[in-house]
């Protein structure tokens, strides 16, 4: 079954009462585009993603870079935006299903979204639905009079999303029915017997204003763990000198079995440590024939993908660099650049401070450059 994901994200926000719209808020350095679009690349059932943008975000749309993804401008309301993305949709060729769902519930589960993708097996749309646990009233305008009627909450639930459908079937329905359209797109269907309800989830709340915001980012940071990184290399002569993956100008170089750099090395090692994955060490043994001389960029790229795999977001990274030459003053800029850039994070998730020890010891008599690192990274479901 091949799927494509439309993801909303053209509302004005106007709930959220801040310069930047609700999809470009951060949590861990990633915009909640981007938090939906790391689950949803877990499924290989997902060929296609399109992201609906309002024409004003287009500026900080651009900023995220983000690949393999088609824009489409939305409309005035959801049901205008949605239809535009299945427009784009219906004429492409090989795909039969679509799931719809809101930027603004970055925080469903894989496993909801791996239920509703096997559940559209059989049905023509799958739902996830919870129950209603407060009290309902309605409010009756009669032309007479306005008065209040208490409904029963078991005859009640609410609807969330991601809401599965069939392609063709949801954009006929747009077409022809779309006076029904009542918030969500399940509302088009008038046969509820088409429909699977699912149990959704409680934590797949939409963020509507800044304490929904508060009460994810509480959720995430609930789930912060921290790792520690350190690593020492020998230096000598004709070796190159590699350090945070960048090729420095030096007349020593460090000593080891990949290129040696020791920051990438201390940064990987606590990336690790932090998701609970061993070492890196393990990871890359420096018997293999196929690691020797390897760059250290590789071998840190392989483990970012790994980690993201396992749901893992890199809240921080504090690096300290402990030599006597080179000076890392200078290069500061370029080496959080860089390891920002591998590790797929902004230049503010990184700090590095260049450390010497007094000219006592190895690193002191310029034998060897060592480093320490702290991350902390925040895992979703
Ligand atoms: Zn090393």
């Amino acid at each position: 079954m091949s799927f494509c994901l439309i993801i909303l994200a053209a509302g004005n926000s106007s709930r959220f009462r801040s310069n930047v719209g609700k999809p470009y808020q951060e949590i861990g350095g990633k915009s909640l585009i981007e938090i939906n679009l790391i689950k949803a690349r877990k499924f290989k059932q997902i060929k296609k993603i399109v992201l609906v943008y309002n024409r004003k975000d287009l500026k900080r749309l651009r900023k995220l870079k983000l690949k393999n993804v088609k824009f489409v401008v939305g409309g005035k309301s959801r049901r205008q935006s949605t239809f535009n993305a299945l427009k784009y949709l219906i004429n492409l060729k090989g795909f039969n299903k679509v799931l719809i769902h809101d930027v603004a519930r970055p925080n469903f589960s894989t496993k909801l979204l791996r239920s509703i993708l096997t559940k559209m097996g059989k049905a023509k749309a799958v739902v996830p639905k919870i129950k209603v646990q407060d009290a309902i009233k309605q409010i009756i305008d009669s032309s007479k009079e306005e008065y209040i009627v208490s409904k029963k909450r078991d005859d009640l639930f609410l609807t969330q999303t991601p809401q599965a459908f069939n392609l063709k079937e949801i954009y006929h329905l747009h077409k022809t029915s779309s006076s029904k359209y009542n918030d969500d797109d399940i509302s088009l269907y008038m046969d509820l017997n088409k429909v699977k309800f699912i149990e959704g989830e409680k934590n797949n709340f939409k963020i509507t204003d800044k304490l929904d915001f508060e009460n994810l980012k509480n959720i995430y940071k609930s789930k912060m763990s921290v790792g520690i990184g350190f690593d020492v290399h020998r230096l000598v002569t004709n070796r190159k000198l590699f350090l945070a993956g960048l090729k420095i100008k030096s007349k020593i170089g460090t000593l080891g079995h990949s290129d040696g750099d020791p920051v990438l090395h201390a940064v990987t090692d606590a990336i690790l440590g932090a998701c609970a994955m061993g070492d890196i060490g393990l990871k890359f043994s420096d018997k293999k024939k196929r690691f020797k001389n390897i760059r250290s960029t590789i071998l840190l790229r392989q483990i970012i993908n790994q980690i993201k795999l396992k749901g893992y977001l890199i809240n921080n990274i504090d690096i300290n660099i402990i030599t006597e030459t080179p000076k890392i003053k200078n290069l500061k800029n370029k080496m959080t650049k860089n390891i920002a850039k591998i590790c797929e994070i902004s230049v503010d998730q990184i700090n590095i401070k260049g450390k010497t020890t007094e000219k006592l010891g190895v690193v002191g008599k310029e034998k060897a450059i060592a480093c320490e690192v702290i991350c902390s990274v925040i895992k979703y479901d």
